[in-house]
């Protein structure tokens, strides 16, 4: 760093750098390299600025005098990355009374007036930082205005305004310099990803006025559209302006193009707009990138002040950077890694527009992305009524149940006061695509009364139109405008180049033939969990679940499963259809049998009614099998241990219908997952059973089939005892749902109410359900692949918990060796980014937003 010096002139071969002297600065000089007329510039270093901060300041005399004598001068800030901010920029440094008076022989009156006005004014209230009401009552412009403002000043600050510009730029630098150290400046740049050291550069730049006697005046370019970033020649110039004036100016400023709507620079001066025109095209090419030009006209001629990377919307972020790449400029592996994965989200669902107005009355967890807008109804009843009526409904729940399946079908979005990111509504939400926001404990939930109360006390009624943010976890108020959702060309492309340089596999968690389809629509390379339980929650087939749940002997149990039996197979038959030979990762049913009884009275009577026994009968039969933890009770392969006649027909389903499929279509060799296994002797006998149905199946049919059966890893006993378990098994899919829950003893369900309070205290970095605990889960994970391999080196190993879903885990399951990541489909494309974009860092050292 000694030896950079503390300013520099720039010029096509000065040694300026983006780490030294900011991306401003070394933007300034590419433009330069283009021979663009760029007005003579300074810039002083991130340790010249550190300096000043410290109150030792740079030789001011040698900085002016690389300008001419009569020069003006602006400071503009420079962060290392444009987007970390920085202070304000002052202009017309050098204004002084003597000034004044020689311009305004120059430039007129008038303009001399202005300029001078100007600089006071933000001199005032930047570097000698008076309030800016105190200027309130000065008319604008003209030389009365300027001597009222010059006796403010004097009257505010006790002194006359500096005359010296030596002086005015020494406070100036120095008030900058501070500004940057300040708090708020400190902590808005860390929100952007900048280092709590970040340097500040500043630049000096002779001023080209925009304001005389000719035509004058200052716009800004830019080729595309910043919400679509379609090609689109979008700015605007306004005569006798300076800086970003013409962008606030209204209806005065001028259209750049031809415009029906009013006159144009195209009319105005032709010449000068044909030539930004064209410098804006070459900096797209030469600095490789969308660039907003900033430019000023001085008696007619052109200069250029400035050039800033294009401000974008996440979906002009993935046309720009396409259409960067199929214009030749940057090669497709760098459109890849320009895009952060994060908000490519947001492309896929509907969202609030940016420009609309939002009216917050709650918030909680962002568990599901996009936003919908809906009538309250408060029981999955009024969801299908509403829906059946057309009307599209939000589905508010304290928590929700697997009893609220079809109405979360049948809604738009889903709120809940409980839960976190892998609760029921969390999971079902994201899987159905459908916005969802859980946890909104600074609301109240009165279902009796079918009332929602916002924090503030106000009151929603069922009927009432909200809408549900689940990108950002915000409840709002009414009906905002909304953006559609934009998977178009330009999304497919990048992701197209993505999984060209993607090194491990992407498989989407999918229950229903509509979550299939949207897996395929995603290019998922399978499914890699399909949760069979929600198959048995259709009312057509729950009373027949529960009425084997009543059956008091295994062939009465048996003789009910019969009649599921042909259901669950058209279930499987669908699901292989659609996914046309790709494999289907089916787990066994999982969740404790009681799940499936009514638990209210009323639920109680018409089940008794149903399968025409006394309540008391149903009232006894429920509470013998409530259980404290459920979680940790009969679920699982314990149930396939203990009632094995369940995952018989379950079994004999899949093989049944993998015939069927492999009859029409292309081969299916299915995927048979035993959930929650602690002890290879579970996975002994439920394989024993299998296999046997298997072999019955294959005999009954008289053909043959393939089959892979493989265990879930999501007991930390079965992640430390995969040496025994994996040599019994295809395949082991580690689910980091459960996984996290009992490592840490932590209840997924529960732990949404205290999580943000954990967060904010720094007890965790993050939330464990969401971002992969790499520490403890991870290390969990890594001896049980390390194991599961070192008796069963064949064994293919994947993570179908939440947190495949999640960019920063990738990173983590790459490492780990893992053959494929299995996450919600909505979720495929962020991760099939994300992973490219990690297999791309590697090879040339890259780094993408996504991981900054
Ligand atoms: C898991 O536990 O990680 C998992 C994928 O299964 P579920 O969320 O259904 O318990
Ligand atoms: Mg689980």
């Amino acid at each position: 760093m000694s030896e950079i010096p503390l300013s520099t002139l720039i010029t096509a071969t000065a040694p300026i750098e983006a780490a030294n002297h900011g991306g401003r600065a070394k933007c300034l000089q590419r433009l330069v390299r283009l021979d663009l007329p760029v007005p003579r510039t300074v810039a002083l270093s991130f340790a010249a600025v550190q300096q000043v901060a410290a109150g030792e300041l740079p030789d001011i005399r040698a900085i002016l005098a690389e300008f001419s004598e009569d020069a003006l001068l602006c400071v503009r800030p420079s962060s290392e990355v444009p987007d970390w901010g920085g202070p304000s920029a002052i202009l017309n440094i050098g204004m002084n009374d003597a000034r004044y008076l020689s311009l305004s022989e120059v430039l007129g009156q008038a303009a001399a007036a202005s300029l001078y006005l100007r600089f006071v004014q933000s001199y005032a209230v930047h570097v000698a930082r008076l309030d800016p009401d105190v200027f309130d009552d000065v008319e604008d412009g003209g030389p009365d205005a300027l001597r009222e403002i010059l006796q403010a000043y004097e009257a505010e600050t006790d002194e006359v305004f500096p005359q010296d510009p030596g002086e005015q730029l020494a406070a100036v630098l120095r008030s900058m310099a501070r500004a940057w150290e300040g708090t708020s400046a400190r902590l808005l740049r860390q929100a952007k990803g900048a280092p709590a050291d970040a340097g500040l550069g500043l630049v000096v730049q002779e001023m080209i006025p925009g304001l005389g006697q000719g035509e004058c005046g200052s716009g800004v370019l830019q080729l595309v559209d910043s919400d679509s970033g379609l090609p689109q020649l979008t700015g605007r110039y306004l005569s006798q302006s300076q800086g970003r004036e013409a962008l606030g100016a209204g209806t005065e400023a001028l259209f750049l193009e031809k415009d029906a709507r009013g006159p144009s620079l195209e009319e105005l001066a032709p010449e000068a707009f044909a030539r930004i025109k064209a410098d804006a095209a070459l900096m797209r090419v030469r600095l490789r990138e969308e660039m907003q030009v900033e430019f000023v006209i001085q008696n007619g001629a052109l200069h250029i002040l400035d050039g800033v990377r294009v401000l974008r919307s996440s979906r002009a972020a993935v046309r720009i950077a396409v259409a960067l790449a199929q214009d030749g400029i940057i090669p497709p592996h760098e459109a890849v890694m320009r895009v952060d994965a994060h908000v490519l989200s947001e492309l896929l669902h509907r969202q609030v527009a940016p420009s609309a107005a939002r009216d917050v009355i709650g918030a909680g967890i962002a568990a599901s992305p996009g936003a919908a807008t809906g009538q309250l109804v408060f029981t999955a009843a009024d969801a299908q009524s509403s829906a059946a009526r057309g009307e599209p409904c939000v589905l508010v729940r304290r928590e929700t149940s697997p009893d609220d399946v079809r109405g979360m079908h049948a809604a738009v979005a889903v709120l809940t006061g409980r839960g976190g990111m892998t609760s029921h509504a969390a999971v079902i939400g994201r899987g159905l695509g459908l916005p969802s926001i859980v946890g909104a404990s600074n609301m109240t939930f009165d279902s009796r009364k079918k009332r929602l109360i916002s924090a503030s006390g106000q009151v929603f009624h069922a009927g009432d139109i909200v809408t549900i943010d689940g990108s950002r976890g915000e409840v709002l108020a009414g009906e905002p405008e909304m953006l559609e959702a934009a998977e178009d060309d330009a999304f497919q492309a990048l992701l197209a180049w993505a999984d060209e340089a993607r090194d491990i596999d992407i498989r989407a968690n999918a229950d229903t033939p509509a979550d299939a389809q949207t897996a395929r629509n995603f290019n998922a390379q399978g499914i890699g969990l399909c949760r069979t339980e929600h198959m048995f929650f259709d009312p057509g087939r729950l009373t027949v679940m529960r009425e084997m749940i009543f059956a008091e002997t295994s062939s009465g149990r048996a003789a009910v499963l019969a009649r599921l039996l042909p259901m669950q197979r058209e279930d499987f038959l669908e699901l292989f259809r659609i996914m046309e030979g790709l494999p289907v990762c089916i787990r066994l049913f999982d969740p404790p049998l009681h799940e499936f009884l009514p638990t209210s009275k009323t639920g109680q009577r018409e089940l008794s009614e149903a399968l025409d026994i006394p309540v008391s009968d149903v009232t006894r039969r429920v509470e013998e099998m409530a259980e404290y933890n459920p979680m940790l009770g009969l679920r699982g392969v314990r149930l396939g241990v203990t009632v094995p006649e369940i995952y018989d027909m379950q079994a004999r389903a899949i093989f049944e219908a993998t015939l069927l499929a492999s009859k029409d279509g292309a081969p299916v060799v299915p995927e048979v997952m035993i959930p929650l296994v602690s002890a290879k002797r579970e996975v002994e006998l439920v394989k024993a059973r299998i296999d046997a149905v298997a072999a019955a199946v294959a005999a009954e049919q008289g053909e043959s089939f393939d089959y892979r059966l493989g265990v879930m890893v999501e007991t930390p006993r079965a992640a430390l005892r995969a040496d025994e378990i994996a040599p019994h098994t295809s395949f082991l899919s580690f689910g980091t749902n459960d996984l996290t829950q009992m490592t840490y003893g932590l209840s997924r369900d529960d732990a949404g109410r205290f999580m943000s309070n954990y967060v904010q205290q720094g007890v965790f970095p993050e939330d464990p359900f969401h971002v992969l605990d790499v520490d403890g889960v991870g290390e969990l994970l890594k001896l049980g692949v390390q194991r599961g391999r070192s008796t069963n080196p064949e064994v293919t190993l994947s993570i179908c918990g939440e947190h495949g879903g999640n960019p920063e885990s990738i990173a983590f399951c790459r490492e780990a060796g893992f053959d494929y990541v299995s996450c919600s489909p909505f979720r495929v494309p962020v991760v099939r980014l994300a992973a490219a974009q990690l297999a791309i860092g590697e090879k040339t050292g890259a780094v993408s937003p996504t991981y900054t």
